[in-house]
């Protein structure tokens, strides 16, 4: 057969997009055997598939002109009517996404040209990183730890540059677990309407704290304030089914129809089934399925704390996360994450290093470890088999 040389067909653009090493990396972790921390899979045993079974069948039986038919690319309006509702905003202010994923690439779409400074934090989520990288722009990173990012190291940026947007997961950040206080979102808020700048907040797990409440968001503090910048994202993924891909967006009306321009070249519409099935599973029991979940992600974090506080060898550092699906880990200075993954799956645990998720390069001695999809015994197992690991590099 005759061959051709892709490479040189590929547009400009595919350069940019490359498999992620990290991606070929956690191919691994799927051998039978393996205790994953390194996925950020929502515990299986949360989906509601009996419901979710029940809910669909009535669905097309009762509406399947709706359900298999074309639907406005905006979303199903009674789940768009639904999030207002909860959100304390109106309904021609959400767009419903296939997941945030399709949320990160059309604000890149919308909001990013080639060399476009873009702020992150560092770390920050990398496919938010690998979404905005598609469009060539220049990465500004600042700091960030369990309060968030370096707000002084964020004023002096601001000083020099004027991203196009900021970036920014403010509640049990991806992958740090980190939590911005209070006083330290009211002055970024002040910043940012200092600047007229837009951040675009990533809310996917607002809901799973573990203490009384959540903190208002970014985007609830600016609208309080008057201020219209902040693009709110978040997500059913993390609190009905990752595998149903419906989330949302939610900002001022000129931002939307944007978005929603772009979305219609990009999918015209998300499944409107999935959307009508999550419209149709909050409409039950929603308040006490969210406990429910928080308890299960409360227990497990507790269970990855005390394997940790039990197991890990002195130098080592990592956070405790006050909600969200991760503990982050700082091995003593000049120690590899990535070598610890090697000696790790030799011993059948995984994780994921922390390097890919600085877009600005550094974090080599960090890790990501997740507690949401094993049950406690299998984390204090994998905790037992990580530190082993660790004490076999540190003895190297
Ligand atoms: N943002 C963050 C911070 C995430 O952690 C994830 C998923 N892990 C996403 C967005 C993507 O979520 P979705 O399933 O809604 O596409």
């Amino acid at each position: 057969m005759k061959t051709l040389e892709w490479n040189t067909l590929f547009g400009e653009g595919a350069r940019r997009i490359q498999a992620s090493t990290i991606r070929e990396l956690l191919k691994l972790t799927q051998r039978p055997g393996v205790l994953s921390f390194a996925g950020g899979l929502p515990a299986p045993e949360l989906f509601p598939k009996e419901e979710a079974a029940h809910k669909a069948a009535a669905i097309l039986k009762e509406k399947g002109e709706v359900a298999l038919q074309y639907g406005p690319t905006e979303g199903y309006f009674p789940l768009r009517a639904w999030i207002a509702d909860w959100l304390g905003v109106s309904p021609e202010e959400v767009l419903i996404t296939t997941g945030s994923q399709q949320a990160l690439d059309l604000l890149g779409k919308v909001f990013l040209d080639e060399e476009s400074p873009v702020l992150l934090e560092a770390p920050s989520y990398m496919g938010a990183i690998q979404a905005f990288r598609a469009y060539g722009p220049r990465f500004l990173t600042v700091p960030a730890g369990e309060k968030g990012p370096d707000l002084d190291a964020l004023e002096e940026v601001l000083k020099r540059e004027r991203p196009r947007f900021l970036y920014l997961i403010p509640s049990f950040q991806n992958p740090s677990g980190g939590l911005i206080p209070l006083k330290a979102r009211e002055r970024l808020l002040e910043m940012i309407m200092e600047g007229g700048l837009v951040v675009v907040e990533d809310d996917a797990y607002r809901e799973l704290y573990f203490g009384d409440g959540r903190l208002p968001s970014l985007f609830e503090l600016s609208r309080e304030a008057g201020y219209p910048g902040v693009v709110y994202l978040s997500s059913f993924s993390k609190i009905l089914s990752p595998g149903l891909r419906v989330a949302f967006a939610v900002a001022h009306l000129e931002a939307i129809l944007k978005l929603t321009q772009a979305k219609q070249g990009v999918d015209l519409h998300t499944p409107v089934l999935n959307q009508m099935l999550v419209h149709a599973l909050v409409q039950e029991d929603f308040p006490e399925r969210l406990e429910r979940i928080r308890a299960t992600y409360r227990a497990k974090a507790k269970a990855m704390l005390e394997a940790l506080d039990r197991e890990m060898p002195e130098g080592v550092r990592y956070t405790r996360p006050q909600g969200g699906m991760f503990v982050w880990m700082e091995l003593p200075q000049g120690l590899s994450a990535e070598a610890l993954f090697r000696e790790a799956i030799a011993q059948d645990v995984a994780f994921v290093p922390g390097g890919p998720f600085f877009a600005g390069g550094g974090g080599e001695n960090t890790l990501r470890l997740s507690y949401a999809t094993l049950g406690p015994e299998g984390i204090a197992e994998g905790v037992r088999r990580l530190a082993k690991a660790l004490k076999g590099l540190l003895a190297l």
